[in-house]
């Protein structure tokens, strides 16, 4: 018998997404409850954090419409997304 596990996660589970420096690997945490803009340029180094105004307009949608549709509560209830988890070294479960 052959087996496979999904895993699921719901709008209300996405709390925050992460930002990593590329030149000095600090790390920035966005909250989507929280009103806070996303970097362009890492604080620590002034690195660029995103590469081009069309990546730093997608994603700013891409969050807007994360905050709106996790607002939307149980109107999306049921609604879920499949995330691959990896395992400690990076590989596929
Ligand atoms: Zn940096």
């Amino acid at each position: 018998m052959t087996t496979e596990t999904r895993h699921f996660i719901e709008l209300s589970e996405i709390l925050a997404f992460e930002q990593e420096c590329d030149s000095c690997h600090v790390r920035f945490l966005f909250e989507l409850d929280r009103e806070r803009r996303l970097s362009v340029t890492c604080p620590a180094c002034n690195a660029d954090l995103v590469s081009g105004d069309k990546d730093l307009e997608h994603l700013r949608t891409f969050i807007a419409s994360l905050q709106y549709l996790r607002g939307r509560g149980e109107d999306l209830k049921g609604l879920r997304f499949q995330i691959e988890v990896l395992n400690t070294d990076g590989s596929k479960s």
